[in-house]
């Protein structure tokens, strides 16, 4: 893996700009203050990848709300490959029970990682429980699940950017762009 100083030069395309990312999150954050008027919202977000989306998000929605924090490993490393496997890294440190729970991730490629959360929360007995992704890559998914809120769906292309990294790298860059092939196959 070779990551070049300036991170921008590994990205090939910019799929959504800073701009474009800042907008939608708004849009979101309305649509969702509109949803749960009234209700015991508890945001959980997954690590480490959420983690721009859900701090942007979070104050985007007007209403009184918890947040918690899981954290998971789905793809092992330096891969580009969802490998089904999903270890529970941080579990929640609060009980949902009875709490209306949005499940805030960055992106759902096969499916697999968001199955297995939402079958694991909802054993923890919400009241509701509702998936809320940034992008949405429907390409490949081998799990069909309804996506209560997507902000983008995006072609079957390996991005970077905003929360999503490639061996730990580029979570930092403000927009989401397809990661330069030579940057991960070298
Ligand atoms: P799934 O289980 O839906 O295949 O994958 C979900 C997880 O895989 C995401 O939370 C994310 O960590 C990772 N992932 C899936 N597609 C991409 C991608 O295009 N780029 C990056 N950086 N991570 C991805």
């Amino acid at each position: 893996m070779k990551v070049s100083q300036d991170l921008v030069l590994d990205v090939s395309e910019v799929l959504l700009t800073e701009e474009q990312i800042g907008a939608k999150v708004v849009e979101l954050g309305q649509q969702i203050s509109t949803d749960y008027a009234g209700r015991q919202l508890t945001l959980v977000s997954v690590l480490k990848g959420s983690l721009p989306f859900m701090a942007d998000l979070m104050r985007s929605i007007s209403l009184p709300l918890r947040i918690d924090l899981m954290e998971v490993s789905s793809y092992g490393g330096t891969t580009t490959e969802s490998s089904g496997l999903v270890r529970i890294l941080k579990d929640l440190s609060a009980p949902i029970e009875g709490r209306d729970v949005l499940l805030v991730e960055d992106i759902i490629d096969t499916g697999l990682t968001l199955n297995y959360l939402l079958r694991y929360l909802k054993g923890k007995n919400p009241r509701s429980i509702k998936v809320c992704a940034l992008l949405d890559k429907p390409a490949r998914r081998l799990v069909e699940i309804p996506l209560d809120y997507v902000g983008f769906q995006i072609p079957d292309a390996f991005v970077v950017g905003y929360g999503l990294d490639f061996g730990e790298v580029y979570r930092n860059l403000r927009f989401v762009g397809v990661l330069r092939p030579e940057a991960y196959e070298s």
